[in-house]
């Protein structure tokens, strides 16, 4: 899972440099919207032509890519996009995000102030606005960055930075993204969403839990289909 946040971090650290962020949006779309495939190789110098820049922002921009887990570099060939999650990485995060996830709504719950329950409400919000004449392509792009900053603004009410980095740093919206273009988006994510607002909105820390439990069983149970 990539946040804004996150982003922002990163990019602090890195020298500013408005060619380079260009390029890592260019590269970063090219990415999320398949044009370059799961394990896909990713050549500078073809890359570089496309953009029309020097080879130096793609490698700064590669290297910014690799750390946040969308590309991997290996010694000798190169960089290629991050490979597809194999069923059982898909079934392994799944498990840890059932045991992790309904207990954070939880505890959000709890800690939920009005201010809180605003962005949570504009994060779903956001989700919901997929219905524009856009390409597939975009759209579920949108949704699954929609769907993670949603996720990832439970958490931060929580404020749990051991789970929240264990959870971002597996990329869920990325391979989630790419596993829907084999399956059927449905409108059950967003009700389920809504479930799961109302337990906030009530103050009902065990309604919540169960809410994001049915949520991530069946998110996982309608990505499952993607390995059939
Ligand atoms: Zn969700």
């Amino acid at each position: 899972m990539i946040f804004t946040a996150e982003r922002e971090k990163i990019r602090a650290v890195v020298r500013p440099s408005s060619v380079v962020d260009g390029v890592y949006d260019n590269i970063y779309h090219r990415l999320m919207s398949l044009e370059i495939a799961p394990g896909a190789r990713i050549p500078i110098d073809v890359l570089a032509r496309e953009i029309g820049v020097s080879q130096t922002p793609i490698r700064e921009a590669l290297s910014r890519l690799e750390r946040e887990g969308l590309v991997r570099k290996e010694h000798l060939v190169g960089y290629s996009a991050s490979p597809q999650w194999t069923r059982k990485q898909f079934e392994d995060l799944y498990a840890f995000r059932l045991l992790v996830e309904p207990e954070m709504a939880r505890l959000a719950t709890l800690n939920m102030t009005p201010k809180d329950l605003e962005i949570l409400e504009n994060a779903a919000a956001d989700m919901g606005n997929g219905d524009a004449p856009v390409d597939r392509n975009t759209r579920y792009s949108r949704f699954a960055r929609a769907d993670a900053h949603f996720h990832d603004a439970i958490l931060q009410v929580v404020g749990n930075d051991v789970i929240s980095n264990a959870l971002s740093s597996q990329h869920v919206h990325l391979h989630i993204f790419r596993l829907m273009f084999h399956t059927r988006v449905t409108k059950e994510a967003l009700e389920e969403h809504e479930d799961l607002l109302s337990a906030f909105r009530t103050g009902d820390p065990q309604a919540a839990f169960d809410a994001m439990l049915i949520h991530i069983e069946r998110s996982r149970d309608r990505l499952l289909s993607a390995f059939e």
